[in-house]
């Protein structure tokens, strides 16, 4: 009888990754997807522990599945969770089957009685050969466009940040072994994804900038690459040359505040001036270069003085997309025993101001497009993305479903609504006919 699994993935685009290399390894087992969590033999929870709200909804999203699934189900939880609190979790969750840390088989997994039987140990809940989640091969893409993951864990320290604690020190694939990857996904666009994305190699020891020859490697093979988490610090000019020179001109920029002192207390580079003086660099570089960015807000020690230089830097810099997360205390940071904790209302009071500022600049970007020609990539029928839009996270261009999935096609921008825009076909002058038809 062949056994059925569901993956419910939880988290960031790199977590996707683990879930199709998870399910790979599932195939390789001789496995087949399940329609439904109720026909599942196997459910598969992909958890994320970055903060607070991801850790609640990954509790909750365990709970709702084991709602749903069946009796005699197993239902195993995998990813930073397992990883960073797989002991606890196992003691705390009796709905649980197995807790498998990174790169542990999920068919393998430590059962709840062993994991709490551990729990007195370092931590380490599994006891079994591990898996290299970075190198196991990847299923067919079922999208036009795919993440690679090129590297797992941090060397930085910032902060407020545990994910080095969980995720280790940086450890870079070979290019060879993403170019394999890459040709075999067979894809129109590849989202280069890692934690400090742009230090790609350095643990290599292979020179500094090792990014840009693997950008420029990638763009030989596929018609878009985008790269998403760009430490500011990383971002010179010869790789900002790079990533416009492979016609995708997005720049994700991690910057989590502007305040100088601010920053110093986060154990981060840069400040207001310094991010300001890169976009100007780039937009005089490349007049149609989209921009993402996220802020922390209510990191302790943030005085109204940072907040509102904070509001300044948004208005000015007039980034196509921002993200505002409120800060959330994470045991072994350095922010954690910090002091001058600020007020969650004030918090919120303050992510309220700067959704709305960043919202009415979104919009006025979007407006601004109006009446002009873009080329998309069909993601699904209907459905586009240029190259201001990365998937999953910005928004998408509305266009007639009749278009090829996985075609690029020159549209016209007619109308934009909050981040979606709408376009029509382009009609050619000369034979009368629609462009891309
Ligand atoms: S760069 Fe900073 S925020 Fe990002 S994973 Fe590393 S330590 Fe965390």
């Amino acid at each position: 009888m062949t056994r059925r699994y569901w993956v419910e993935t939880l988290g960031c685009p790199k977590n996707q990754v683990d879930s199709d290399k998870l399910v790979g390894t599932l195939a390789a087992d001789g496995m087949v997807p399940a329609t439904r969590v109720e026909d599942a033999d196997l459910v598969v929870v992909n958890t994320c522990a970055f903060i607070e709200d991801a850790r609640q909804e990954s509790v909750d999203t365990v709970l709702s599945l084991d709602d749903l699934k069946r009796g005699d189900a197993e239902l195993i939880v995998t990813g930073c969770m397992a990883e960073r609190y797989g002991p606890e979790l196992a003691e705390a969750m009796p709905e649980i089957t197995r807790v498998a840390g990174f790169g542990v088989p999920v068919t393998l997994g430590t059962t709840r009685q062993a994991a709490i039987a551990s729990s007195g140990s370092n931590g380490a809940v599994a006891t079994v050969p591990k898996l290299d989640l970075l190198e196991l091969p990847r299923p067919p893409a079922t999208a036009p466009w795919a993440y690679v993951k090129v590297a797992e864990g941090c060397d930085r320290n910032c902060g407020f940040c545990a994910i080095p604690t969980f995720r280790g020190k940086q450890r870079s694939r070979t290019i060879d072994s993403i170019l394999v990857e890459v040709e075999q996904l067979d894809v129109k666009e590849i989202v280069l994804v890692a934690q400090d994305l742009a230090a790609y190699g350095r643990d290599q020891g292979v020179g500094e900038r090792s990014i840009i020859p693997l950008v420029n490697q990638v763009a030989e093979r596929v018609d878009r690459v985008r790269l998403l988490y760009l430490y500011p610090s990383d971002l010179t000019d010869n790789l900002i040359d790079t990533i416009c020179a492979t016609g995708v001109p997005y720049f994700d920029l991690y910057l989590q505040h502007v305040s100088r002192p601010l920053m110093r207390r986060m154990r981060r580079w840069g400040s207001g001036e310094q991010f300001l003086d890169r976009i100007k660099a780039i937009r005089a570089r490349e007049p149609e270069a989209a921009f993402r960015s996220n802020f922390i807000v209510g990191y302790p020690g943030e005085t109204e003085a940072d907040h509102d230089e904070l509001l300044r830097f948004v208005e000015e810099a007039q980034v196509d997309w921002c993200g505002f997360f409120s800060y959330s205390k994470e045991e072994g940071t350095y922010a954690a025993e910090l002091d001058e904790v600020v007020p969650p209302g004030l918090v919120s009071e303050r992510l309220a101001e700067l959704q709305e500022l960043q919202d009415g600049i979104t919009q006025q970007r979007r407006d601004n497009l109006i009446g002009s020609t873009i080329e998309v990539l069909v993601d699904e029928p209907g459905v586009g993305r240029s190259h201001r839009e990365a998937p999953e996270i910005d928004g998408i261009v509305t266009i007639p479903d009749s278009v090829a999935v996985g075609t690029f096609i020159k549209v016209e921008v007619v109308n934009a609504e909050g981040p979606d825009l709408t376009a029509t076909l382009l009609v050619s002058t000369t034979a009368g006919t629609v462009d891309g038809q």
